[in-house]
């Protein structure tokens, strides 16, 4: 198993095609090609943690946070993120950040923080715009079958808990075989004409590529015809941030109480209470203030996130709660659960979470 090996099943798990444009997310430095020896998962890549690494005798960090973020024009330890690069290539550790990818899943980071709240009926607060993409296709009635298993088993026609999902209607297609053709039905110079189906499906934008091999590896015809386009409709579960509801309502100090106990933090900055019970609450871990609107016209009673500055806390308007539990402590269950879904992934060598706490921000009570 190699390095690029994990970096690959990670990319399919979180497809780096939704991580936002301004990211830095993938494998930030190591050679694909190294054996893997063991993984360490960590919320940020400092020195500290590749140290961690070497002397646990792993080669490879799978961190949350990218350490190399802008661009970096020379590398000469003058600071904490070249210090960190540079001792992860002399120690031959590579380093892997999923970051907005992960964010963007529906298993992301604020949903992690919504399920350890308690949160049910969880969906997409801000659902990713161009995502969805559909495949038509025309194909002899024969073969659509066929054509249609192999679309499915390269993951299309997945539409929320149904799978298999396609439209056909019946017709037929006219085609002149010219000099040169081996056409699959018909004879060179005259005009065919073939009972075909037309099958349409729907799929996530970053399987473009592998649903269209698909196609044309079934697809009987050395031409097929075939669409693929961009809809408008975004993908449900494609997003940043995540809306639930509790159980059963809760006045805003209870509330706050359990925010404070299950992302085990001694302080919380909030708005003005409104006087309301709690029961649909938007999540956007890490810094989340750009979605304050998203969560009013949601109908959420509160937003929970981190980063948020004096003037955003007016922008609630007295219709949210809106409550900065920390960016760190926001995002505080990415590192169990990669390292819980990398070692049922990879039982074969050690992957282990980070013991060091790389939150920079301490609270002085
Ligand atoms: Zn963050």
């Amino acid at each position: 198993m190699t390095i690029g090996d994990i970096a690959a099943f990670l990319n399919r798990r979180f497809p780096r095609a939704y991580a936002e444009s301004f990211d830095n997310t993938g494998l930030l430095c190591g050679e694909p090609e190294v054996e893997v020896k063991g993984i360490l998962v960590a919320h940020d890549a400092l020195e500290s943690v590749v140290d961690e690494a070497v002397e646990r005798g792993l080669n490879m960090i799978v961190t949350y946070h990218p350490i190399v973020f802008k661009g970096l024009k020379s590398l000469t330890g003058r600071n904490y993120v070249e210090r960190s690069v540079m001792k992860a290539l002399r120690k031959g550790v590579a380093i892997y950040a999923l970051h907005t990818a992960l964010d963007n899943h529906r298993d992301g980071v604020s949903a992690l923080t919504a399920r350890a709240l308690g949160l049910t009926d969880l969906k997409v607060l801000i659902p990713q715009e161009d995502n969805l993409r559909v495949l038509v296709t025309y194909v002899p009635h024969a073969r659509a079958d066929a054509l249609r298993e192999a679309l499915f088993a390269a993951g299309a026609g997945v539409i929320g808990n149904y799978d298999s999902c396609s439209y056909n209607v019946e017709g037929y297609g006219t085609f002149r075989p010219l000099e040169g053709a081996q056409p699959f039905v018909g004879e060179q110079g005259k005009v065919h004409r073939e009972p075909e189906t037309r099958v349409s499906v729907v799929f996530p934008r970053h399987l473009t590529g592998a649903v269209e091999r698909a196609m044309r590896e079934a697809h009987p015809y050395e031409e097929p015809a075939y669409e693929i386009y961009a809809t408008v409709n975004r993908h449900p579960e494609i997003g940043i941030g995540t809306l639930g509801s509790l159980p059963a309502p809760l006045d805003e100090a209870a509330f706050l109480q359990q925010v404070k106990k299950v992302l085990q933090t001694p302080v919380l900055r909030h708005s003005a209470m409104r006087g309301k019970p709690v029961e649909r609450v938007a999540v956007v871990g890490g810094s989340g203030a750009f979605a304050i609107d998203a969560a009013r016209a949601a109908g959420a009673d509160v937003l929970l996130t981190g980063d948020m500055k004096y003037h955003d806390f007016f922008a609630g308007e007295g219709e949210i709660l809106l409550i900065d539990a920390g960016h760190y402590e926001t995002e505080r269950f990415v590192t169990g659960y990669l390292t819980r879904i990398l070692s049922e992934k990879f039982p074969n060598f050690a992957v282990v979470e980070s013991e060091g706490d790389t939150n920079p921000v301490y609270y002085y009570m």
